[in-house]
Order: C-alpha cells, then structure tokens, then sequence
C-alpha cells in the first residue's frame, strides 16, 4: 500500500519563532513539504518570492480566490494569506509530510474539511519575550508590532482547540517536540493497520 502523507498546521503568534523553528526541522529532510502560501503583505528584507511566500497583489489573490485556488485563506493584520491547494495534494500523495505555518482562522478552515490534520500550537515561553523577538526581528514597525501583540493574546486563548502544544523557549527543544510528534503521529494504528493490510494484501 502506498504511503499518504500527513498534514501539520503549525499555528502560534507572529515572532514566536515558527519560521525559525520549521527550518531547523526542515535541514536534511526530504520526507517534509512546507507549504509555501500566497500573501498580499510586502517582503521581508531577506524573504524570497517563491520561497517563503508567493507575494501576490490583492487582484491577484481575489483571482485565486475566485478560482478556487485556495485550500484556505484568511486576512491577518490588514493582509491576506492563503494555502494553494494543488501543492498541498500532490505532495501527499507522493508520500510527504506537508506542514502548514498558518495562522488560527485558516487552521479551523483546514481542520473542518480533512479533520484528520494535527494541529500543533507554537507558543512563547512570555509575553515579553515575545514582545523582545518582534522587535529584534526588526521588520514590523511599533505601530504594526503592537497590532500583532493584540492579535497573539486572541491567538493563545485558541491553543486548547489544538492537539498539542509546544513552547518555544529554545529552538533545539521546540525542534525535538515537533519530531516527536509527528514520529507518534505515524504510529497510530489506523495508519500502521492500513499499512501491513495493505503490504499483505
Ligand atoms: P515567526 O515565524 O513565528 O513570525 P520568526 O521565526 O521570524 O517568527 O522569529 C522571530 C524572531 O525571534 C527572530 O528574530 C528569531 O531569530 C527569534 N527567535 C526564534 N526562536 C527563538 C528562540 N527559541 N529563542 C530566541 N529567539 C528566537
Ligand atoms: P507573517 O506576516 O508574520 O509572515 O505571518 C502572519 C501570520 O500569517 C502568521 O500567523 C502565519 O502563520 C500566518 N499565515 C501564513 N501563511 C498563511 C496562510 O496561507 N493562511 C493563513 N490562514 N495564515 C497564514
């Protein structure tokens, strides 16, 4: 039988650290695909097109939209973000792993059409220190990180709606729970079952 791949949704306060933690949890794995998502909002100095997001114009997004490009898709802080769908798919079907980094509406939109997603909250270890990240990441002006502070405390009050929840204090261990995760999650009998089923079949 052939092996599915699983879906993670990554969800947890902008400057919690996700980016940082996925790509620790990306080096040398060639079983994971991390879903690259459209938005509108500007790049990052440093961020690729194509790479970290499709930077797209709201035109462009509402084309999308219309075209039912979307997995999911949501407005964040004045921009809008979504999951391309056809990205998502074949990489499951060829095996891998695909990990969502996207914020709590989109995850609900996921969740409630393929409940079988884990959803995994990325927490901070304080408010200040999640305060100190975003402004030592340096890309958000006050204004922009205040809005975003605002936004992390209705973020944390959905973490119970998730399956687990890691906080990131340093990125070593964040990266080892996330492993340890996603290696329990291969381990539940239905997919173990399908599988010999499907080997001695
Ligand atoms: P997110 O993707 O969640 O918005 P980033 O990965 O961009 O967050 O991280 C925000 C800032 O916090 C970056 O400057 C990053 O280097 C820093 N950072 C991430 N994880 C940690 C950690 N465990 N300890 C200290 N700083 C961290
Ligand atoms: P940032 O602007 O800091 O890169 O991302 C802001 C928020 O948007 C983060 O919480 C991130 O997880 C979320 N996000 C990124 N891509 C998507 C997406 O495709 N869909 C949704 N719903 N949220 C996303």
């Amino acid at each position: 039988m052939k092996k599915i791949g699983k879906t993670f949704i990554i969800s947890g306060p902008s400057g919690v650290g996700k980016s940082t933690v996925l790509s620790a949890l990306f080096r040398g794995r060639d079983d994971l695909y991390f879903s690259v998502s459209a938005t509108t909002r500007p790049p990052r100095i440093g961020e690729c097109d194509g790479v970290d997001y499709h930077f797209i114009s709201p035109d462009v997004f509402s084309e999308w939209i219309e075209k039912g490009e979307f997995l999911e898709y949501a407005e964040y802080v004045s921009n809008f973000y979504g999951t391309p769908k056809r990205y998502v798919d074949e990489a499951m079907l060829a095996g891998k792993d695909v990990i969502l980094d996207i914020e709590i509406q989109g995850a609900q939109q996921v969740h409630a059409q393929r409940p079988d997603v884990v959803r995994i909250f990325i927490a901070p270890p304080s408010w200040e220190e999640l305060e100190r990240r975003l402004t030592a990441r340096g890309t958000d002006t006050p204004e922009k990180i205040q809005r975003r502070l605002l936004r992390a405390k209705v973020e944390v009050q959905t973490a119970g709606n998730y399956d687990y929840f890691v906080v990131n204090d340093t990125v070593e261990k964040a990266v080892e729970e996330l492993r340890a995760i996603m290696l329990a999650e291969h381990c539940r009998p239905a997919e173990r079952m399908e599988l010999l089923n499907g080997n001695n079949g």
